[in-house]
């Protein structure tokens, strides 16, 4: 996927072109621009992604916040009187660090459609983060594991555990996103696991941020066998609007657009050419208001 930019061709979280423009940190973004020497993209996002490249922009583009994780940016490009906006991964809602996306006005609007089905519509994420934290406090006697992608969720359930008064335990993946996080201004109190201080943090009931695939029943079971003390697990993420858990607890907290964020983004946008990317667009386009013409890419 591109956009052409005078005579250049930009590359949209993909090596081809001339030019590319990675948005966020996040793997399935950065594969195959590792490599590269020169890339548009925000310096926060090279150093999660941890890519040695040059940042770089240009005349006729600019980024604009996606509100999805730290970093992460859309293109705006003007090319032949015609305006385009590629969204990356994005979310309208604000979070927990106070940052959400903006709507450009556009010509032609490259989307993500993660969340393009009428059935993911999500609470506004000040509920999700209550949800979790009296989930947390009602179960204040057992361990607790919560699951969470390493980047983006993981900082969003930390900082709602930090403001209940809880440095949960980490693992070494996320413990690295923090440590960016906090360069650019964002705290987060946690513990590293294997520590002396999560030693010391595990001979009492204890909250620990582990990958999604360690959040299962079996996982939790291990380690009431181990620590002798219950443990429960949670996950996190937009799916468990739908999709059932192996877990004790499903929280929908998703750093995505839902569907109606989605339908709202392309009404405001203007835009008179929608393709989508990561998802199927068609019931989004159903739901606007104005003509679309539907390209796929
Ligand atoms: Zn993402």
């Amino acid at each position: 996927m591109h956009l052409p930019h005078n005579d250049l061709r930009i590359g949209l979280d993909h090596p081809e072109g001339d030019i590319s423009f990675l948005s966020h940190a996040h793997s399935d973004h950065t594969a195959g621009l590792r490599r590269k020497e020169k890339l548009i993209a925000s310096q926060e996002t090279l150093d999660l992604a941890k890519i040695n490249a040059q940042v770089t922009g240009l005349p006729g583009t600019k980024t604009m916040d996606a509100g999805h994780i730290l970093g992460s940016r859309q293109l705006f490009v003007e090319h032949d009187g015609a305006s385009a906006v590629y969204t990356g991964d994005f979310s309208l809602k604000p979070n927990i660090f106070g940052w959400s996306a903006k709507i450009p006005q556009c010509d032609h609007l490259i989307m993500e459609a993660t969340y393009g089905d009428p059935n993911y519509r999500f609470a506004p994420l000040s509920d999700i983060y209550d949800q979790i934290a009296n989930w947390v406090k009602l179960n204040d006697k057992k361990n607790i594991i919560i699951g969470c992608y390493e980047l983006g969720k993981a900082q969003q359930v930390i900082k709602i555990l930090n403001e209940n008064k809880i440095a949960p335990i980490v693992q070494e993946k996320t413990e690295h996103f923090c440590s960016v996080y906090e360069k650019y201004g964002y705290p987060l109190d946690r513990i590293m696991v294997g520590s002396d201080e999560a030693e010391e943090q595990m001979s009492r009931p204890f909250v620990a941020i582990v990958p999604m695939h360690r959040a299962k029943r079996y996982f939790a079971k291990r380690l009431s066998d181990a620590f002798d003390r219950e443990t429960l697990c949670a996950v996190t993420t937009g799916w468990a609007m739908q999709w059932r858990y192996d877990a004790d607890a499903a929280f929908p907290l998703s750093d995505h657009a839902d569907f109606d964020d989605l339908v709202y983004f392309v009404e405001q946008s203007g835009a008179k050419k929608v393709e989508f990317f990561c998802g199927d667009g068609r019931e989004v386009l159903k739901k606007t208001k104005h003509p679309l013409i539907l390209a796929t890419s």
